[in-house]
């Protein structure tokens, strides 16, 4: 199985084998530089969202908030933490939905926050409001069996 890293440098997405991301640095494919493989969660672009899911092997788990939203503020933690725990499981991104309107429109996201959840190229499943973190880590651990 194999993770997404996005370079820093040059914003290629790479697919590094999960196996080889423990022990192992990772360079980007294209510019060369040194990949972060620390599982932060990275504000990603519509634009680049469409290509994550067509490249992803693992599900993909977006956090679609705003900065003006206060229950963002209290889910982008947790998210954060979820993602830590499992990052061998998922791909983990948000984006902010201010500056990337075409998501809340391509997807039907009414509030925020609104955990996405793509596998297999499709949306799958969409839940507004914060989650419970043992809900978000039950959720993305069916789906990646
Ligand atoms: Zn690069």
């Amino acid at each position: 199985m194999k993770k997404i890293i996005l370079c820093d440098s040059c914003g290629a997405i790479n697919r590094i084998d999960i196996a080889r991301l423990g022990s192992h640095g990772a360079v980007c494919g294209k510019c060369s530089k040194d990949l972060d493989t620390s599982a932060k969660v990275q504000s990603i672009t519509f634009d680049k969202l469409e290509k994550i899911i067509n490249h992803a092997q693992l599900p993909v788990v977006v956090d679609a908030y705003a900065d003006w939203c206060g229950p963002c503020k209290m889910y982008g933690p947790l998210f954060n933490e979820v993602a830590q725990e499992l990052w061998n499981k998922a791909e983990f991104y948000k984006i902010d939905t201010e500056k990337n309107p075409m998501i809340s429109v391509k997807f039907g996201i009414r509030g925020i926050p609104t955990t996405l959840f793509f596998k297999n190229k499709q949306l799958i499943n969409s839940q507004s409001g914060v989650m419970q973190k043992t809900d978000l880590g039950n959720t993305i651990n069916y789906l990646s069996n």
